[in-house]
C-alpha cells in the first residue's frame, strides 16, 4: 500500500492514518495536519460555490426563456442580450428587446408582452417587468428578481394569469378548431380578388358606400323595400339594409362624454370573446366580429372564439370557414357543435375552449363602440368577482340604425314575477352609492346575451345550469346565482355595444318545447325559495310539467352555502313590488263581481313591471 503513494508527506500521512485508526486516535490526526486540513476545507469549500453558481447559470428565468423563444435575429441583439442577462438587469433587457422590435418592425413586440405575460412571474413583479422604463429608471437593479429566480422552472403550458390567480378551475380541454383565420399568416388578397374568382365579390357588391355610415339609418325603397320587408318576416330583421352596410361600417360614439377622459391600466387582463349562433344571418355575424377586431386594443383580445351552434344554412358552412381563413387574423376560430344545444351549452363549450383571462360573451348580432372593452376589463381586474354587463345599445331591427340618445340615461336589469327579464330604473340608492354617473352600476339582474367575468370565477360560481335548453331564464338564473352566492352584477356605463333587438327567434326550438318557462321553473326551483309561489301563480301550467332534475344546482347552491332570495330582495332590489308582502299590499287575489260572474282583468298591460 504505502508504495502506491508517490510523496513522502503523504506517504507518512497516511501511515500515520492507518496507524492513528488502529490505535482508534484519529483527533491525533487532525492536530498533526491541521493546516492541510484547513486548505483542503478551503479548496472543497470553493469547489461547492462554484458548482452551485454554475448551475444557477443553467436555470431558466422565464424572461430570458421568453427572450429566448424569441429566435434573435440580429447578431448584436443576440450578443446584447447574453450579456445584460449574465448582468441580471432584466428591466433593461426588456426594455431594449421591446425598443428593438418595435423600432425595426421586423418583430411583433406583442408576442414578447405576450411571452411575459404568460410566465409565472408574480403580477407586481410582472408589471414592473412591463413598464418600459426611461434610460435612468432602466439603470435601477432589482436585487430582489435576481434572488427570486435561483431555482430552475419547470416546463409549462400556456396559461394566463389574473392579478396574478392562476385558472385553475377548468380542466384544459383539447380543442380542434374546425378554422382558425389566416389573414395574417398567409397574405390576404385584396378585396376585389385581383385575378381568379372571388366568391365573396357577391356580398361585397351588395354594398353601398356611406350606406349607413356613423350608425345612420337605412331607407329602401322600390323593390328592395319589399324585399326588406319579406325578410323580416323570416329573419326577424331586416337583411336587405344590413347588406347595404360595409362590415366597419361607423357607429356614433354614444358613451357619456366623460367617459373620453377616463384612463385605464395599461396592463389589463386578456379576453376570450365567445360568439355563438344558429343561423344567423351574413353580414351581422361579420360585422360583429369586426366591430371586436376594429374598436379593441389588439393586445387585450387573446382569441375570438365562434361556436355554431349546428346551423344549416349554406353560407355557414364552408364559405364562413373560407372567409375566416381569409380575412380575419388567427386569433379568430371556429368551433362547430355536432347537434343542436341551446344557447346555454354552446356557451360553456366556448368558455371550455377559452385561455385568456376573462371572457366576454357576445350576440352574434351585435356592434360593439368606441372603447367598449377597457372598461369591463379594469373593473374584473379592481373586481375580480364581478359579472359586469355594457349599456346595450338597441340597432333597429328595421333600419339598421344604431339609436343614440343624450348618452347618459341607462337603465338596469329587473324581473317580473311571471319570470321574464325587464327594465327598471336605478334606484335613488344606487344612484347616490356608485358616486358618479359613469361608475359602476350595480344591477339586479342582467338581459344576458352580453357579459364579461373573469375566466376563474366564471366556474367558480358555477357557469350555467347545463341543463337548460335552447333559448332563455339563464341569464335571471346567472344573475341570482351571481349576487346570492357572493359575486356582484354590475353595468359599466363607459362600456357601449349595440345589439338588434329582434322580435321573434329566427330559429327553430327542437321539439317546440317553451324552453323559456321551463328553464325558468328550473331557476325559481334552485334560487327563489318560499318566493317561487309568486312564479307558479303566474304559471300554473308549469307546476305539472317535467322540468328535469335541479340535484346539481342544488347541490352547488348548498356546497357554496349561498344566500337566501330574501337576502337579495332586501339587498339587491328592495324596490322590488312583492305580491304577498303585507308592507307592500293589503290584499292580493282576484276581483270577481258575482252578479255578472266576470273578473278585473288588466289586459297585461302592467305585467311586464310586475
Ligand atoms: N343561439 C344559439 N343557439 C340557440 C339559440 C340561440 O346559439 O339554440 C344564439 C343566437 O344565435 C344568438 C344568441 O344565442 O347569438 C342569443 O340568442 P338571441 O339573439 O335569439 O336572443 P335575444 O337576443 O333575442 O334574447
Ligand atoms: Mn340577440
Amino acid at each position: 500500500m504505502g508504495r502506491g503513494v508517490d510523496s513522502k508527506l503523504g506517504g507518512k500521512m497516511l501511515r500515520d492514518i492507518i496507524s492513528a485508526f488502529g490505535r482508534r486516535q484519529v483527533s491525533l490526526i487532525f492536530f498533526r495536519y491541521k493546516y492541510m486540513v484547513l486548505i483542503l476545507s478551503c479548496v472543497l469549500f470553493l469547489w461547492a460555490c462554484l458548482g452551485d453558481s454554475t448551475s444557477s447559470v443553467k436555470s431558466v428565468h422565464p424572461v430570458h426563456q421568453a427572450l429566448e423563444e424569441l429566435e434573435p435575429e440580429y447578431p448584436d441583439f443576440e450578443e446584447k442580450t447574453e450579456k445584460e442577462i449574465n448582468n441580471r438587469n432584466i428591466k433593461e433587457t426588456v426594455h431594449k428587446t421591446v425598443h428593438k422590435t418595435v423600432h425595426r418592425k421586423k418583430k411583433d413586440p406583442s408576442l414578447l408582452r405576450e411571452k411575459i405575460l404568460s410566465s409565472k412571474v408574480e403580477d407586481e413583479e410582472r408589471s414592473k417587468l412591463l413598464v418600459i422604463p426611461s434610460d435612468s429608471e432602466s439603470k435601477i437593479h432589482n436585487q430582489d428578481l435576481d434572488k427570486q429566480y435561483q431555482k430552475p422552472v419547470s416546463p409549462r403550458r400556456r396559461e394566463n394569469t389574473l392579478n396574478g390567480v392562476m385558472m385553475r378551475n377548468q380542466d384544459p380541454v383539447d380543442v380542434e378548431w374546425v378554422v382558425v383565420g389566416g389573414a395574417d399568416i398567409y397574405k390576404a388578397q385584396d378585396v376585389g380578388g385581383r385575378g381568379g374568382y372571388d366568391e365573396f365579390l357577391q356580398d361585397f357588391a351588395k354594398q353601398v358606400e356611406g350606406a349607413g355610415e356613423g350608425g345612420e339609418p337605412v331607407h329602401l325603397s322600390g323593390v328592395e323595400k319589399q324585399q326588406g320587408e319579406e325578410i323580416l318576416k323570416k329573419e326577424a330583421f331586416n337583411l336587405v339594409a344590413s347588406d347595404k352596410i360595409i362590415y366597419t361600417r361607423s357607429v356614433p360614439d354614444t358613451r357619456d362624454r366623460r367617459c373620453q377622459a377616463v384612463h385605464y391600466d395599461a396592463n389589463l387582463p386578456t379576453a376570450s370573446i365567445v360568439i355563438i349562433f344558429t343561423n344567423e344571418a351574413w353580414s351581422p355575424l361579420i360585422r360583429t366580429i369586426y366591430s371586436v377586431l376594429n374598436r379593441s386594443p389588439a393586445e387585450f383580445i387573446h382569441e375570438i372564439i365562434l361556436v355554431d351552434d349546428f346551423s344549416d344554412k349554406k353560407h355557414l358552412g364552408s364559405k364562413l370557414e373560407r372567409f375566416i381563413r381569409k380575412y380575419f387574423p388567427s386569433k379568430v376560430k371556429l368551433l362547430r357543435l355536432k347537434e343542436r344545444q341551446g344557447l346555454i351549452r354552446a356557451r360553456l363549450t366556448g368558455a371550455r375552449a377559452a385561455t385568456g383571462d376573462v371572457l366576454i360573451f357576445l350576440d352574434s348580432h351585435c356592434e360593439c363602440n368606441t372603447g367598449w372593452l377597457e372598461p369591463l376589463l379594469q373593473r374584473i381586474k379592481e373586481e375580480p368577482m364581478a359579472f359586469v354587463v355594457p349599456i346595450i345599445d338597441v340597432i333597429d331591427d328595421k333600419t339598421m340604425e344604431y339609436y343614440h340618445g343624450n348618452g347618459n340615461y341607462f337603465q338596469v336589469g329587473g324581473f317580473t314575477w311571471g319570470g321574464h327579464f325587464t327594465w327598471i330604473d336605478i334606484s335613488p340608492e344606487e344612484l347616490a352609492r356608485r358616486g358618479s354617473p359613469i361608475a359602476p352600476t350595480r344591477s339586479p339582474t342582467m338581459a344576458g346575451g352580453l357579459f364579461a367575468v373573469s375566466r376563474k370565477t366564471f366556474w367558480d360560481l358555477g357557469s350555467y345550469d347545463e341543463e337548460m335548453d335552447v333559448w332563455g331564464g339563464e341569464n335571471l338564473e346567472m344573475s341570482f346565482r351571481v349576487w346570492q352566492c357572493g359575486g356582484v352584477l354590475e353595468t359599466i356605463p363607459c362600456s357601449r355595444v349595440g345589439h338588434i333587438f329582434r322580435s321573434f327567434h329566427p330559429y327553430s326550438f327542437p321539439g317546440n318545447k317553451d324552453t323559456h318557462g321551463i328553464n325558468t321553473a328550473r331557476t325559481v326551483e334552485v334560487w327563489m325559495d318560499e318566493y317561487k309561489k309568486l312564479f307558479y301563480m303566474h304559471r300554473p301550467d308549469l307546476l305539472s310539467t317535467d322540468i328535469g332534475s335541479v340535484k346539481n344546482r342544488n347541490k352547488f347552491r348548498e356546497d357554496k352555502q349561498c344566500k337566501p332570495f330574501s337576502w337579495f330582495l332586501k339587498n339587491i332590489y328592495h324596490q322590488k313590488f312583492i305580491l304577498d308582502d303585507p308592507e307592500h299590499v293589503y290584499a292580493y287575489g282576484r276581483l270577481r263581481n258575482p252578479n255578472t260572474d266576470t273578473c278585473l282583468d288588466n289586459l297585461q298591460n302592467d305585467d311586464k313591471d310586475r
